[in-house]
């Protein structure tokens, strides 16, 4: 179920789980469903779940099929209009090919494979909406309170912070009148990332960046772009040694590459782009007719509200416990990119790996110490599956 205003509640939230005591006989009066909390005129509903999961990118999906399995039931509220993550937000048509089961297999691919197969576990969506405040407002160990950016509330027996980098954003070149470029559609303007390498078909570009984005973008794209101007400060990349190898071979064949060079100027006006200038370090200045200008500097990566949550932070990462994902506050867990521990790697496999450890250590805390019977998939399925069957259609 997706909701992305935050005002649809969750059904069959598990009937052990006492009612929220907030304003309950005004509630009632007005005949409001007992779980509503009427702050002056503002009348909030406030959504019941076993384990309220922050961050829908690969991990925090991943998290709803462990925690579905152990039988707790999730939402899962992210900042981006979209599930993914980074996947979807950032390399969506990029091959990932370290992904156990998939030889290769696209960024938005595996999020379209783990939206499937978490669907049996009914998570509730609430999409476009920033977790700005955990609390426990029952005291210590009694579940906590999600409010959101746009007003949802939450009450959850746990928490996992699955938000990767946090609420991320590129870092922007220092341009004059730069944001009238950005969000056009259809390959032209401004952009720091490729949502469909299709929208740049027939398209002159500026691909600017030295790293690993600029350089596999570059290749990505040439053959679909008309024209590719690759511009970078220093005739050095910080990429793959094998990826800018090609990029170099492609070097006057439908891809220039310009440097030293940094980004100067952006050149047309209402919205269009017409070209960039570019300069060296010297002041020799070139303007390259271009369509879309794509830049990539980098992200930064801003934990946000998530550093006022109470838990220990390390170089704004959160320290968990391997063996349970626990952070320093008990009952909010943290897995993915976000987690760190000695010898942590930041892949999604090691992400997958960390949403098992987490939904086994919050069985117990919301089932009265009860440990978890643990079996295998094989043996439980999913609901709606057929387990112990030969697994032939
Ligand atoms: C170009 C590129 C290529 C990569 N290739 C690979 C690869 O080949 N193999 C591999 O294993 N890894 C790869 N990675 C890394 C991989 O994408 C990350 O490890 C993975 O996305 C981490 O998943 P996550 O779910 O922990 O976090 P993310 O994918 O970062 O998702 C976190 C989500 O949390 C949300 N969020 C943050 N704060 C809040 C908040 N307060 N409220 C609501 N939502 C919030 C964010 O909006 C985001 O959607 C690559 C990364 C990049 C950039």
């Amino acid at each position: 179920m997706i909701d992305r205003d935050g005002q649809r509640s969750l059904t069959g939230s598990r009937k052990r789980r006492k009612p929220v005591k907030t304003c309950l006989t005004f509630g009632r009066m007005i005949g409001l469903p007992v779980c509503c909390s009427v702050d002056a005129f503002k009348v909030t509903t406030v959504q019941k779940t076993d384990v309220a999961i922050v961050g829908a990118g690969p991990v925090g999906l991943f998290a709803v099929f462990e925690c579905g399995m152990v039988g707790l039931t999730c939402h899962v509220v992210d900042a981006l209009d979209a599930i993914g993550g980074q996947c979807s937000a950032l390399y969506p048509e990029k091959p990932i090919y370290d992904i156990p089961g998939f030889p290769q297999i696209s960024g938005a691919g595996l999020v379209e494979q783990l939206e499937q197969q978490v669907a049996p576990f009914k998570p509730v969506y609430h999409l476009g909406q920033r977790v700005d405040k955990v609390e426990q407002p029952h005291g210590q160990g009694r579940g906590f309170r999600l409010t959101t950016s746009k007003g949802t509330v939450i009450e959850a027996g746990a928490v996992i912070v699955a938000a990767g980098a946090g609420a991320f954003g590129p870092n922007r070149p220092p341009l004059d009148r730069i944001e009238q470029f950005e969000g056009q559609p259809g390959g032209c303007g401004v952009h720091y990332l490729v949502r469909r390498a299709e929208d740049f078909r027939a398209r002159k570009i500026v691909i600017a960046g030295g790293g690993d984005s600029a350089v596999d973008w570059a290749l990505m794209l040439h053959g679909i772009a008309s024209q590719i101007w690759f511009v970078h400060r220093r005739d050095q990349f910080r990429a793959a040694p094998d990826s800018v190898a090609k990029l170099r071979a492609l070097d006057g064949h439908g891809l220039n590459i310009v440097v030293p060079y940094q980004l100067d100027a952006l050149e047309g006006g209402n919205g269009v782009l017409t070209g960039v200038t570019v300069k060296s370090l010297d002041g020799d200045a070139k303007l390259l007719p271009a369509d879309a200008l794509l830049a990539f500097f980098g992200l930064k990566s801003d934990l946000g509200p998530i550093a006022q949550w109470g838990m220990d932070l390390e170089r704004h990462h959160l320290p968990v416990d391997p063996a349970t994902c626990q952070t320093s506050v008990p009952g909010i867990f943290a897995i993915g990119d976000v987690a760190t521990y000695r010898g942590k790697l930041k892949l999604i496999l090691t992400g997958f790996a960390e949403a098992a450890s987490a939904a086994h250590a919050i069985y117990p805390l919301l089932n009265d110490g009860k440990p978890l019977h643990f079996e295998y998939s094989t043996s439980k399925g999913t609901p709606g599956s057929n387990p112990g069957g030969t697994g032939k259609a």
